[in-house]
């Protein structure tokens, strides 16, 4: 069976968010960028599952502008067997990009989609979930843990309360949670050898989406600063504080 995985090119998770001086986004121009930690780990599961020949073959998906090229090349010296890239300028959104990727999923015959449980900068957790929902796949989001049992997984998610097992049917949408596993990093042959390996370049009238975004950001600020904290003389004026002026308690 082959696995699909979606790795978004996102800021780099060390750099300090800058938000545009005219508020209209984040600041991109000259920002280190990488692939979304959570995609790493996705990536990093489908590859196991290749290592251990339960997968086939693995192929790495991103969309967006041409950059994305980077983050699909580091996949392809992870262990990614191919990549495509859905090549647009649009401003994409989750639903554009959960259409897109189940338009792929289906021409590729995958049988396990991977995806991060979200990306870091917009935090929206939507798009693997509605990637089920056009595919009309079992999902296993947040995962911890996952197992191939014949033509079914068995999966531990980290909900709220601990961990839930699930048995899905294959095929199905998978999600990556951060103690999945520890992803590698590409050795410096892997680097090489990735440029030789295939990619290929679509467009979103190639997979018959319209990726047009259908939520509008009306502003972007920074949080507030943070005031200096104060030193209180005792525990007394600590609590009296705690209670007048942070009420906390
Ligand atoms: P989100 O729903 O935006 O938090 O994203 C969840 C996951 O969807 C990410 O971790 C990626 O695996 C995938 N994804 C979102 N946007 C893209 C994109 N532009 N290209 C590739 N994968 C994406």
């Amino acid at each position: 069976m082959k696995a699909m995985v979606a790795v978004k090119r996102v800021i780099d998770y060390n750099v300090k968010i800058r938000v545009r001086s005219d508020g209209s986004g984040v600041e991109t121009a000259g920002v280190k960028m990488s692939m979304n930690p959570f995609d790493e780990i996705a990536l990093e599961e489908a590859v196991r599952l290749k290592e251990a020949g339960t997968v086939s073959e693995v192929i790495a998906v991103s969309m967006g502008a041409s950059a994305c090229q980077e983050t699909l090349r580091t996949a392809l010296a992870v262990g990614a067997d191919r990549a495509i890239l859905v090549e647009t300028d649009a401003d994409l959104q989750p639903l554009a990009v959960s259409r897109m990727l189940s338009v792929l999923a289906k021409r590729e015959e995958v049988s396990l989609l991977f995806l991060g449980k979200q990306a870091i900068d917009d935090d929206a957790n939507q798009t693997g979930q509605m990637a089920a929902g056009f595919l009309g796949w079992p999902q296993g989001t947040f995962l911890s843990s996952l197992k191939v049992d014949g033509t079914h997984l068995v999966v531990e998610r980290e909900v709220d309360g601990g961990l839930e097992s699930l048995r899905l049917a294959i095929p199905a949408v998978l999600t990556a949670d951060l103690r999945l596993n520890e992803p590698r990093y590409a050795s410096l042959p892997n680097i090489m050898k990735a440029k030789k390996k295939p990619l290929e370049t679509v467009t979103p009238a190639d997979l018959g989406v319209d990726p047009a975004p259908r939520l509008k950001v009306l502003s972007l600020a920074e949080p507030p600063a943070r005031a200096g904290g104060i030193r209180v003389p005792d525990v007394a004026t600590l609590v009296a504080k705690l209670h007048s002026e942070a009420k906390v308690i």
